[in-house]
């Protein structure tokens, strides 16, 4: 028997970040609640976030400076973040149970470091408020009259309520249960989608020296990016090298720039490993590895002087030299040959990773259609859509889930 019977204040449509956060605060306003997620199981994106750990929001406690994360959605997110912002998270978590902590400069994390943990303290919360859960059950589309959304259709009928809150997400990981239904729906009531595309997403390359290093990480660098070989822009930090190309987060943060440039040309990189230390000093360093170990191979003694774990890779790019030699033999020009090189390993881009691998994609909702006070409809006046769906773009760096927080908890508090 369906034990979810009776009409509802309101129905939380998704149950990933922004819906429980949204469900749990509507709830706690007394108001009868019903989520209900097609998984079996609740927050399975969030469950990957952070590889693991849960980027939770980041502490730029400025909120001006915050808001500059959001590219042109910064004024519609000013009123939103006035009610709810970074702070107001910290508070969050820490009352249902899950201090956070600040890790790497500004990256906050849950004090345990495991996502999971952060999906069972929202599940606690919801318990606790008092919302009704629907799991194993996807909402196949939205009921409306006069401009109004009267119910739900589900799999098992039409559930009704006075107000509806889409959180169903957006593309990315479509695995974890967002595949853009809800952009389907919201398209179909009249609103404007701006066609989501992967944004902050790992880049692919055809370099086989990448694919080689995959797993390894080169911890300071400073990667430029070129446009039919004029150079566009630098950026430092860490790069991680997988099986098809270059992820982390400084590269995840470049892929927007790189996605236009790729409309305009053939995009190439060059990945110094050694920002800090001038072609000089790196020479000179050079000159003494070789001298304490003349008589050991190139291919041995390459290991240190190239960036650990990375001499296998840079092997492949030194073919008309010859590796097994003596170090006593290699020529000066092929000495500042392979320390020049250090200091700019080629990279092809060949394009952006698909959805799979993204972990936002851009596109969504047009923020003119919905009102900036309490993240409702301005077409349906009781539907309100948050997280995901809204086409704001962000940097990695816990933006993202600070949107969830922030227009889940506006929704919850207003439906
Ligand atoms: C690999 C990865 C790592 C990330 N790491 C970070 C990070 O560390 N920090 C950060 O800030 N952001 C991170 N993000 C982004 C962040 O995870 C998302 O911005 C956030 O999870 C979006 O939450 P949401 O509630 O809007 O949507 P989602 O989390 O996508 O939740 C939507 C829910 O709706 C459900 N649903 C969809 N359609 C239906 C339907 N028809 N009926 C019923 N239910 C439905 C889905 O099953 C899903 O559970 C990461 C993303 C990825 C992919």
């Amino acid at each position: 028997m369906d034990t979810h019977q009776g009409s509802f204040d309101v129905i939380v449509i998704g149950g990933g970040a922004a819906g429980m956060m949204a469900a749990g605060q509507a709830a706690r306003r007394k108001k009868r609640v019903l989520i209900i997620e097609k998984n079996r199981t609740f927050g399975e994106k969030l469950k990957l976030t952070g590889n693991g750990r849960c980027n939770i929001t980041n502490a730029e406690f400025e909120p001006g400076a915050f808001l500059e994360h959001y590219g042109t959605g910064k004024e519609f997110l000013f009123s939103p973040f006035a009610q709810f912002g970074v702070k107001d998270s910290f508070s969050f978590f820490e009352s249902i149970g899950l201090p956070l902590v600040v890790q790497a400069g500004s990256r906050v994390f849950p004090a345990s470091e495991r996502a999971t943990d952060v999906v069972l303290a929202l599940r606690k919360h919801l318990e606790k408020a008092g919302v009704e859960c629907k799991t194993g059950c996807a909402v196949r589309r939205l009921v409306h009259q006069d401009r109004l959304v009267t119910g739900v259709e589900t799999d098992v009928g039409v559930l009704c309520a006075k107000s509806f809150i889409l959180a169903t997400g957006g593309l990315s990981h479509p695995e974890t249960g967002s595949t853009g239904d809800g952009f389907l729906w919201l398209k179909e009531l009249g609103h404007s989608i701006t066609h989501p595309a992967p944004s902050v997403v790992p880049l692919e390359v055809s370099d086989e020296w990448v694919k080689m290093l995959r797993g390894v990480s080169l911890p300071i660098m400073k990667i430029t990016f070129f446009l039919d070989g004029k150079k566009q822009f630098s950026k430092a930090g860490t790069v991680l090298f997988t099986h098809f190309g270059l992820s982390g987060p400084l590269i995840l943060n470049s892929a927007s720039k790189v996605k236009d440039l790729l409309q305009n040309g053939q995009v190439t990189a060059q990945i110094d490993a050694f920002p800090d230390t001038d072609l000089g000093a790196l020479d000179r360093n050079a000159v003494s590895v070789f001298d304490s170990n003349k008589n050991k191979t190139l291919k041995t003694v390459l290991k240190d002087i190239a960036p650990p774990g990375t001499s296998s890779g840079v092997q492949t790019l030194l073919a008309d030299i010859d590796l097994d030699s003596k170090v006593h033999s290699i020529s000066k020009e092929d000495r500042k040959r392979i320390v020049s090189l250090l200091k700019a390993l080629p990279v092809t881009i060949t394009g952006l990773m698909g959805y799979d691998r993204a972990v936002v994609s851009d596109g969504g909702v047009s923020l003119s259609e919905i009102d900036t006070r309490t993240m409702r409809s301005k077409l349906f006046s009781n539907l309100y859509i948050v997280g995901d769906l809204l086409n704001v773009s962000r940097s990695s760096g816990g933006f993202s889930l600070q949107l969830c927080w922030t227009t889940g908890y506006v929704a919850g508090n207003c439906a």
